[in-house]
Order: structure tokens, then C-alpha cells, then sequence
């Protein structure tokens, strides 16, 4: 499912506003992280939409992978995204084991704690930069906001509004990202988020034509102007050959038992649900060159 984000640069190009509806991609994701618990739905939106915002910066072949590491350490969101507009998102297996057992009534709050990290990994794949910090606003939106304040020395505002239904079912997302770029005035950005703020404005904007979002813009911010609109969309970059891995992890005996037996190993990808069956002679060939 394809969603857009719309690019603009407004008060005289020293700030690009990012802004959009990702429901659709969102949904996808949501329903194939087959997570029960309410706020932990809640955080893996959060921290997928977010990073659907910041695939539209990325250029060339950069992407992002992105692992927040909840106070509970095993408890850990990932999701990772590149130019392309490609991106996904899941827990960790412990968390979503977690969120599996109880529908429990704890608050966003509570589930990032006071303990948690953001770790972004953002390039290519030759020369990759690192960033980690802490969250301490536990919110998401604001702890991104103060990842890039530290780690890349930008002022940000990032806003994600996500709506479950009461069975944890998305029924609405969407965000906006700013960034003050070099020449921003002092203030320009809280000015931005005085605006937003006032009159749910992203909401107003996600209905209009460019022309229109020009208009209202312009109105409020001088010198704006719509850029394009990027295409983002879940998707997978899982192949057949990562789940050889697994396959070593088997007995001898289990994949001996496996071709004496003809029978083939079924593999499934846990983010995107597309499975990989390992065929006998493709057993045979594993146990041979363990
Ligand atoms: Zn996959």
C-alpha cells in the first residue's frame, strides 16, 4: 500500500516541513506485527511512522535502521527504512511474547520507562554514523526531537498521531516533521510549532491540493513552497539466503531425518509473514558443507 509524504520548505528555506497521511502503510505493518497490547501497538506506530518521515530526507542509497531499546532491555523496536520510500517495522520477539499476554492498561509512559535508548544507524553501508541517546521525554515524538538535537546538533520537531481502535486496530496516522536548517532564525521552529499546535494544521493541510497548501502556507509562513511528494510503502528486505542461517542452526540429525524423508523445511519471515521452503537436495547441500 502506498501513502506519500509531502516535501515543502517554508519561512524562506530555512525550514523543511515534512508532512503525512500513512495510514495505509501503517495498517499493513501493524496488522502483519500481530502484537495485541494496545500500547505497544501504539509505540511501533510511533516509531514507524516517525522514521517514515525521515526516509524522505535520505538521498541515494542512505537508509536508517533504528533499534529502541525500552527499559526492559530484551524489549526492543525496530524499524528501518532507505531512500526508496521502503520501510518497515517490528519488536523484538520478547516484547511481542509480552504483548501477546495481557492487554494491560500501562501508558506509553510506562512502557519506554525511564531507561530506554534510541540507537540510529544512518548511511551507507560503508560509512555509517552511529547516534544513541536516551529518552527522557518517553513520549517518542519529543525523544526523536532531542536524538537530533544531540547526535546531529539540529533543532527538530517531530509530531505522530496514531488512532487505535479498542482492539488495537489502526484506524488513523499521520505526522509532521520539521527541521531548521542552516540560516533558520533563533525561534523560527517554535514558531512553526505555536502554528501546528493552534489549529491542528497538519490535518487541515493532508486535504488540500498543492495549491492549496501553498496558499495556506504562505499564509502563516512566508516565502513556502510545496516541493513533491515522495512515495513511502512497507516493504520487506528479507531473501531466501538469510534464513540458511537457520537451517545451520538445525541437528545434523534433524536435516539428515529431513532428506532420508524427502521432505522439505518450511521457513517464515517473522516481519513481512513470506515463507522460504528449503527443498530436500538444498538440505543435502547445507549438511554437506557444514
Ligand atoms: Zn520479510
Amino acid at each position: 500500500m502506498i501513502n506519500t509524504i509531502i516535501k515543502t520548505l517554508i519561512l524562506d528555506k530555512s525550514i523543511r516541513l515534512y508532512f503525512t497521511d500513512n495510514t495505509k502503510m501503517l495498517q499493513e505493518i501493524m496488522e502483519l506485527s500481530t502484537i495485541k497490547d494496545k500500547t505497544c501497538c501504539f509505540a511501533l506506530a510511533k516509531a514507524v511512522s516517525i522514521l517514515s518521515l525521515l526516509s524522505a530526507a535520505l538521498k541515494d542509497n542512505q537508509r536508517i535502521s533504528l533499534v529502541i531499546t525500552l527499559t526492559n532491555k530484551n524489549h526492543k523496536i525496530y524499524a528501518d527504512t532507505d531512500a526508496g520510500g521502503n520501510v518497515r517495522g517490528y519488536v523484538s520477539q520478547a516484547l511481542l511474547k509480552a504483548s501477546r499476554q495481557q492487554n494491560s492498561n500501562h501508558s506509553l509512559q510506562d512502557l519506554i520507562g525511564t531507561k530506554a535508548s534510541i540507537r540510529m544507524m544512518k548511511g551507507l553501508e560503508m560509512s555509517q554514523f552511529t547516534g544513541v541517546t536516551d529518552m527522557p521525554y518517553q513520549n517518542m515524538d519529543d525523544d526523536f526531537a532531542y536524538y537530533f538535537k544531540q547526535s546531529e546538533q539540529t533543532d527538530t520537531m517531530i509530531q505522530t498521531n496514531i488512532e487505535l481502535d479498542r482492539n488495537s486496530c489502526l484506524l488513523k496516522s499521520y505526522g509532521i516533521y520539521a527541521q531548521a536548517l542552516p540560516g533558520a532564525e533563533e525561534g523560527a521552529l517554535d514558531f512553526v510549532r505555536e502554528q501546528f499546535e493552534a489549529e491542528n494544521l497538519a490535518s487541515l493541510l493532508l486535504n488540500m491540493n498543492d495549491a492549496e497548501i501553498e496558499k495556506a502556507l504562505n499564509q502563516r509562513f512566508y516565502r513556502s513552497k510545496v516541493l513533491e511528494h515522495k512515495p513511502i510503502q512497507f516493504s520487506c528486505s528479507c531473501s531466501k539466503e538469510m534464513f540458511y542461517g537457520f537451517l545451520y542452526s538445525l541437528s545434523a540429525e534433524e536435516l539428515q531425518k529431513a532428506v532420508e524423508t524427502s521432505t522439505s523445511i518450511d521457513t517464515t519471515c517473522h516481519i513481512c509473514g513470506r515463507s522460504y521452503v528449503f527443498h530436500p537436495s538444498e538440505i543435502q547441500t547445507i549438511l554437506q558443507t557444514r
